[in-house]
């Protein structure tokens, strides 16, 4: 099933983000996290690929096998294209098309200085126009509540977003934020620049203090002064950091829930007690 059947059928999606295991990890690894997840019958559930650098493309698609025939839940296989020539992507397409893998997360994906970059690619819409017509797949794209770290200004962000989109991205999943304010500021300034398409917020729920300082400096991601204070007060303990971040990131997903948006989309970390909190906390909202 291509994921956009759920916007024609229903308002919002409830979604997540997965990661394959490490390589010297069992695939069953996950399995935890999944029966959590997938107790919520969501819409789909995405699976990253090669994130920070590493290349699992093959556990990727064996862990998108996974969830969509061992957990009947729609899997959307992230895809980046920076690394690969047209003979690499349609290797993996062809996997795909044989395994019934209609979604892809067509990406650019992050500069490297240990991989080598490839002519056939530059930016993620090249590899969304590729694969439209390459194949009868689903295509959704990233996009930067508060600009990609690349970006030159907000205007020439929104006005590679609407190629992206014209090239034949249908879904798409934002970067993690944690100011509501600034989702909300983009999506109008989307809508005003003619990109209807469904925008996913993507929430990332905040555990432990190195995890936010990487995610700072990876994204760029502005504090507001509510989760400031939270991080002050809690970074050096562990357990409340946990409880402190979890409710912050469900009174995140209420507050988009409560407003006009088109569905949630959470980064789970793989960490079922992340996946547990947050399934709780939504179960009669979603
Ligand atoms: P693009 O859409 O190409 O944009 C990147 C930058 O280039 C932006 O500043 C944009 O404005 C600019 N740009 C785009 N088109 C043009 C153009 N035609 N001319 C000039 N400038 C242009 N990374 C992974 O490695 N694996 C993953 O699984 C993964 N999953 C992700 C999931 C989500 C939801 C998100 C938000 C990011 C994910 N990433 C992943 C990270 C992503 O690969 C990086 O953020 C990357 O740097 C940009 O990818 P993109 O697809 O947004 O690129």
């Amino acid at each position: 099933m291509k994921i956009t059947e759920v916007y024609e059928k229903k308002k919002r999606s409830l979604s997540f983000e997965v990661f394959p295991p490490k390589k010297n990890s069992e695939l069953k690894s996950i399995d935890a996290t999944l029966e959590v997840l997938c107790e919520l019958k969501p819409d789909f559930i995405s699976v990253t690929f090669g994130a920070g650098g590493s290349s699992n493309r093959n556990r990727t698609i064996e862990l998108a096998k996974k969830i969509k025939y061992g957990y009947h839940v729609e899997p959307v296989v992230h895809l980046t294209c920076l690394t690969y020539d047209k003979q690499e992507i349609d290797a993996f397409t062809k996997v795909l098309e044989e395994e019934g893998i209609q979604n892809i997360l067509a990406l650019r994906g992050d500069r490297n200085p240990d991989l080598q970059e490839k002519d056939d690619f530059k930016h993620a819409s090249d590899l969304t126009a590729y694969l439209k017509q390459k194949g009868d797949f689903c295509i959704a794209g990233a996009c930067y509540p508060e600009c990609h770290p690349e970006s030159e200004n907000r205007v020439s962000e929104i006005r590679n977003l609407k190629t992206k989109v014209n090239a034949g991205a249908e879904v798409l999943i934002s970067q993690l934020f944690f100011d509501n304010g600034c989702f909300f500021r983009f999506v109008d300034d989307c809508r005003i620049a003619d990109i209807n398409v469904p925008v996913i917020p993507g929430i990332m729920p905040v555990i432990n203090a190195s995890q936010i300082k990487r995610m700072v400096t990876m994204c760029g991601a502005s504090f507001p002064e509510r989760f400031q204070k939270i991080i002050d007060r809690y970074e050096d303990n562990k357990d409340a950091l946990f409880d402190a971040g979890m409710s912050y990131a469900l009174s995140q997903i209420i507050d988009l829930l409560v407003s006009d948006i088109d569905g949630i989309h959470l980064y789970t970390m793989n960490n079922p007690a992340v996946a547990r909190k947050i399934c709780e906390g939504i179960r009669h909202i979603i």
